[in-house]
């Protein structure tokens, strides 16, 4: 399978879900997750008419997006790239430079430094709170007792533009039920956007209301390094 043959498929099962459960398949973008995968699988992507994609590293996605000529972007006007991994607060200033969303808002330094930054950089990038919605020790992600002050701390204190939630449910778990508890809570904050579902289980992220899922190994084949 070609990447833009596995990109149709994927786009036809969003496709399929979103109107099986009576959305609107437009509401539903696919972000394609390019950690970990060769350049080449990148740019086979990119020829095919993809331009939203997700990475987890902002120094390995530094390396791939920042190492095209100078100016190739305006070639790629609507290009969006989405860090959906763990941000340090030293790389703060890097991340607001080269991403366009940033789904992995979790903690009140990182907000504040984020607020900061984007003043400095005119760059007022969307951002999504991540939810530890299983109440994982090990992940990322606030908790959902501590999410309505922490949401209220993001969009009052720090003036930043909340849309939406991220969850990476539990491994163990089915996911549908994380990604029915991440919607409740967009609902109840008034946020538009909800990033959930992954290869194995993005159908099942549609129904519940999916407006951003993250798809990697669908798209590209497995990871390589
Ligand atoms: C790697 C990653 C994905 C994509 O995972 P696949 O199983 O390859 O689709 C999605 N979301 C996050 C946060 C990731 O780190």
């Amino acid at each position: 399978m070609s990447i833009e043959e596995n990109l149709k498929t994927v786009q036809a099962q969003i496709v399929a879900a979103a109107e099986e459960a009576g959305r609107d398949p437009a509401a539903v973008q696919l972000v394609a997750v390019s950690k970990k995968q060769p350049e080449a699988r990148v740019e086979a992507a990119l020829i095919a008419g993809h331009l939203v994609f997700g990475e987890n590293r902002v120094q390995e996605a530094q390396g791939r997006w920042g190492s095209f000529e100078e100016g190739w972007r305006a070639d790629y006007a609507d290009l969006k790239l989405h860090l959906i991994g763990p941000l340090q607060s030293n790389k703060v200033k890097d991340a607001v430079a080269l991403f366009d969303v940033i789904e992995t808002l979790d903690r009140e330094k990182l907000a504040r430094a984020l607020s900061a930054e984007m003043e400095r950089q005119g760059r007022h990038l969307p951002c999504f709170i991540q939810v530890n919605t299983g109440d994982e020790p090990q992940k990322a992600g606030i908790s959902t007792d501590a999410l309505p002050d922490f949401y209220d701390f993001c969009v009052g204190e720090c003036g930043l533009d909340v849309r939406g939630l991220m969850c990476i449910p539990p491994v163990n778990e089915p996911s549908a039920l994380h990604f029915g508890l991440l919607k409740v809570w967009a609902d109840r904050l008034g946020v538009p956007d909800l990033s959930m579902g992954m290869s194995a289980d993005f159908e099942k992220a549609v129904p519940l209301g999916a407006t951003y899922v993250r798809v990697g190994s669908g798209v590209f084949g497995d990871r390589v390094f």
